[in-house]
């Protein structure tokens, strides 16, 4: 039996991923490293096919785990079927894309860098996209077995960081230039009195964007309090 393993390069999956329409319900991306094959040992589709070997006829699994393999040269090579949850971590496969890193990630062993990093962070970001899942949805297999994997040079902070970093911007993201249906009238009048400058609705305000606020309120404010306290006292002198 012959089996036969494609290669993706990062905009290719991006593309894979935008036309996808799988049944299975998504709920969470796994990270492993092979540790065995290590980045030296890659050979292309020949190491694809050792791990794939291995799985079906050692393992006796129905396919390769993974759903994809990011090598040390930027490629994705795919896997099992998306329709098929992954063998990547006992018990805790349902609904699970599976990413198998080719290299050994454990500290003092292989750095995980370049456009191999590049490739796993940025396909990361795509599938959370994809299928609307926020960073809690990232699993590293040492979370749910006595494991390393995928190294204990990866920190996983430092992994969701980098996610964060690859330049995917994220449907549930603010348009800091939109303004809210429920907010268009409150923005609209706001601006018009000259609270705001009518820039970056949707963006986060600093101390000193707020202290402009708050000193145009309180300039406002003052002839009408001044006002008021004049009637007060007319009112005041009547009463006498
Ligand atoms: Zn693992």
């Amino acid at each position: 039996m012959t089996r036969r393993f494609k290669p993706y390069t990062i905009e290719e999956f991006e593309s894979l991923i935008d036309k996808l329409s799988i049944k299975r319900k998504i709920n969470h991306i796994q990270i492993h490293h092979t540790w065995k094959p290590r980045k030296s040992d890659y050979k292309g589709e020949s190491t694809i096919l050792g791990m794939w070997r291995y799985h079906t006829e050692t393992k006796k699994w129905q396919d390769i785990a993974q759903h994809f393999s990011p090598a040390p040269d930027g490629l994705l090579w795919d896997g099992r079927s998306l329709e098929l949850d992954p063998a990547g971590i006992t018990n805790h496969n349902k609904g699970g894309i599976m990413f198998e890193m080719i290299g050994d990630f454990d500290i003092g062993q292989e750095q995980l860098e370049g456009k191999q990093l590049y490739a796993i962070t940025r396909a990361v970001a795509v599938l959370l996209k994809k299928f609307n899942l926020g960073y809690d949805a990232i699993v590293f297999h040492r979370e749910y077995a006595p494991k390393t994997c995928p190294g204990t040079g990866i920190n996983k902070e430092w992994f969701i960081e980098t996610v964060k970093r690859s330049g995917v911007k994220m449907s549930n993201e603010r348009d800091i230039n939109g303004v809210p249906d429920w907010a268009a009238k409150d923005w609209e009048e706001a601006v018009a009195n000259g609270y705001f400058d009518g820039t970056r609705p949707g963006d986060n305000v600093t101390r000193a964007e707020l202290a402009c606020v708050v000193n145009k309120i309180r300039r406002n404010f003052k002839p009408l309090i001044e006002q008021n306290k004049k009637n007060i006292d007319e009112l005041a002198t009547k009463i006498k």
